[in-house]
């Protein structure tokens, strides 16, 4: 069970991001109270009931935007954010240098360029692997349940106590929308069918692509998984923007109260890029570039 985690500023594709959740014992248990739950002393026991879901209801038509983001190797270490739009001769893919012993053989590597690439890889000196790193789909669920929307509170770093939609690594074998179910399962304990895919939120520095989905309660229960403090429905007019965990959270609540207000909730694509010199704490110092919805 793995979270997600954004810390823009920091690179990612390593297991730096990958926190495991508190211990926790004890059993299932559901509050009956559908507007605000908390007590995080119980575990789910049971995997969530995957549902067959509805299609997506609405039909998405967008322009392609070409565009290339490049990044210093030398801002490998995500200390200077600003090398997302940096201008380089020699790119490496990921946070290469990091990668210092081979996976399959466990034989050490050498960082070069392989033939036929462009980009510096991470080459095993004795089986010849290249060990690429991809970005990681991080996927969650907006619910909405009587005009307002499931917030969960962390209970784990980063970001502890601040507020958060139910969202995580996807796994292998699941599609994205189980493993937003899952998530919302793990971490409100509530059972909720997709409806629709509300936004893909691309965040190249950290090598993560966020894949959100509006969803409803199937009933009206959660309650805290072991890594939230307390889950809670919130009306877009008190939905707490200055206790938001991450910045791909501010965006996605801030494009949905949008379009809730006006009466149209669309599909949204964007880019997060973390402002040059700003604190990777500071979710709100970002840009949404490119923009796209349906
Ligand atoms: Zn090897």
């Amino acid at each position: 069970m793995l979270k997600a985690i954004q810390l823009l500023g920091l690179s990612s594709g390593s297991v730096a991001y990958r926190w495991k959740p508190h211990g926790c014992n004890g059993s299932m248990s559901f509050s009956i109270n559908p507007l605000s739950c908390s007590t995080p002393k119980t575990a789910p026991t049971k995997p969530p009931q995957l549902l067959p879901r509805s299609s997506p209801s609405k039909a998405c038509s967008l322009r392609v935007t070409r565009f290339q983001s490049t990044r210093s190797e030398s801002k490998m270490d995500g200390t200077s954010p600003s090398a997302s739009s940096s201008s380089v001769t020699v790119q490496s893919a990921g946070n290469v240098r990091n990668i210092k012993f081979c996976q399959l053989c466990g034989g050490p590597t050498k960082h070069e360029i392989p033939d036929g690439e462009e980009k510096i890889r991470a080459i095993c000196t004795i089986c010849g692997r290249i060990a690429y790193q991809n970005p990681k789909m991080v996927v969650g669920c907006l619910i909405e349940h009587d005009n307002k929307v499931l917030l969960c509170k962390r209970n784990i770093q980063p970001s502890y106590g601040l507020w958060t939609l139910p969202a995580g690594y996807l796994e292998i074998g699941e599609s994205a929308a189980e493993g937003a179910m899952r998530e919302t399962w793990e971490e409100a304990l509530a059972e909720v069918e997709v409806v629709s895919p509300f936004a893909q939120l691309d965040i190249p520095l950290i090598g993560q692509t966020y894949v959100i989905f509006l969803a409803k309660l199937k009933k009206p229960h959660f309650s805290p998984g072991p890594e939230s403090l307390e889950c809670q429905l919130f009306s877009l007019d008190d939905i707490p923007f200055d206790s938001l965990a991450f910045s791909s959270i501010l965006v996605t609540l801030k494009l949905y109260a949008e379009d809730v207000k006006a009466g149209n909730v669309k599909f949204h694509y964007g880019i997060i890029k973390k402002r040059p010199g700003s604190s990777p704490s500071d979710i709100r110092a970002y840009t949404l570039d490119h923009h796209l919805q349906s």
